[in-house]
Order: C-alpha cells, then structure tokens, then sequence
C-alpha cells in the first residue's frame, strides 16, 4: 500500500528555494483512490480515543480535518501569525534565518483533553514543536504526533522526541 502512495509523491527539486527538494502531495490527493487510501493508512497509526486533531497550515488541514472526521474528534487548526480571528496563544518557532510565530484560539482545546497532532511533512520538527506547545498551552495532552511523510535524514524526531511519533512513508 506505502509503494502505492509514494508513487504518487512528486519531487520537486529547488523549490520554494535552491537546495529544497519538496515533497509534492497534490498528484497524491488528485486520486480518488490513492486519497482515500492514504487516509485509511494513516487511520492505522493513530490512537482512537482522540478529543481534537490539530492540523498545522495548511497542508495539515486535508488529512487532519479527514483523520477527524474518521475519529469522530472535532478539529483545530494552527495558523501563522494574523489569520485566525479571536484570542490566540502564540509560540515561536525556528526558520533557517530567524523564527516565526504559530497560533492557536484559546478556546480550541479544553483542559485535560487528548489531542492528535498531523502534518504532512516532517522535516526539522520545529513546526511540529511548537504545535505542541500551544496544544499544553491550552491544557491539552498530546497523545500522538503524526506525519504522512518524514525527512529521517534531517532528525526531526529527535526535536520531539518527548512524544510518540508515527509517520506513513520514511525517507
Ligand atoms: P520543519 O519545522 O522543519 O519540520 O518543517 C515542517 C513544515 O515545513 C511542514 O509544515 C512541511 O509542510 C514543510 N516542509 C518542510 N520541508 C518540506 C519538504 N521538503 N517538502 C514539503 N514540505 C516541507
């Protein structure tokens, strides 16, 4: 089923800038199939009893707001900085030269409640840190960090290794 997906994974090399090989999931979601599958892959690696999944923008919104669904979890999303419109808890995060801000509404997450993160790429883990910072913010619990893809190569797992990781395809 993996070797389905990933035939579906389109490498972009430079872009958004020299050096980056990005990981293209459009051909993957443009297939009914392979979409649907690619959710019921992911379903397999994450807990059931889940109160909220939080997808981080933008590209965790698909699969975080179907994984939801599926769960029958309600679903949060983290935004940069100045999108979301009412109170926000807000943490830094690191980008190659500087960092930036993630945010969250305050009233997303209530105290005690067991939260899914999901994004669809690993890379540095810095995003996926700071996600999780805002879900304990909140009071939440983060139960499960999830990806559809991981750059191993670039440890990303070591930045969030106080959390059960699971990612669907390794690189
Ligand atoms: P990081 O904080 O370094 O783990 O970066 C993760 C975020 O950047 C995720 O939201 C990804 O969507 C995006 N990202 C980083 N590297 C890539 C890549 N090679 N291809 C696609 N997206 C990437």
């Amino acid at each position: 089923m993996k070797d389905i997906i990933e035939q579906y994974i389109r490498d972009v090399v430079d872009f958004p800038k020299p050096g980056i090989v990005f990981k293209d999931i459009t051909p993957l979601l443009a297939e009914p199939k392979v979409f649907k599958l690619t959710t019921q892959e992911l379903l397999l690696l994450v807990p059931k009893d889940i109160d909220k999944v939080v997808g981080i923008e933008a590209r965790g919104f698909i699969f975080g707001s179907l994984l939801a669904d599926r769960l029958n979890a309600g679903f949060v999303p983290i935004r940069k900085p100045g999108k979301l419109p009412y109170d926000t808890y807000e943490e830094p995060y690191e980008l190659e030269y500087g960092t930036d801000l993630l945010t969250m509404h305050v009233d997303a997450i209530k105290e005690g409640e067991r939260v899914l993160i999901h994004d669809d790429v690993l890379a540095t883990g810095g995003t996926a840190l700071a996600a999780a910072k805002l879900v304990e913010k909140a009071g939440g619990k983060v139960v499960m960090i999830n990806f559809l893809l991981e750059l191993s190569f670039l440890k990303g797992r070591e930045k969030i290794k106080d959390y059960p990781v699971t990612s669907l395809i390794k690189y």
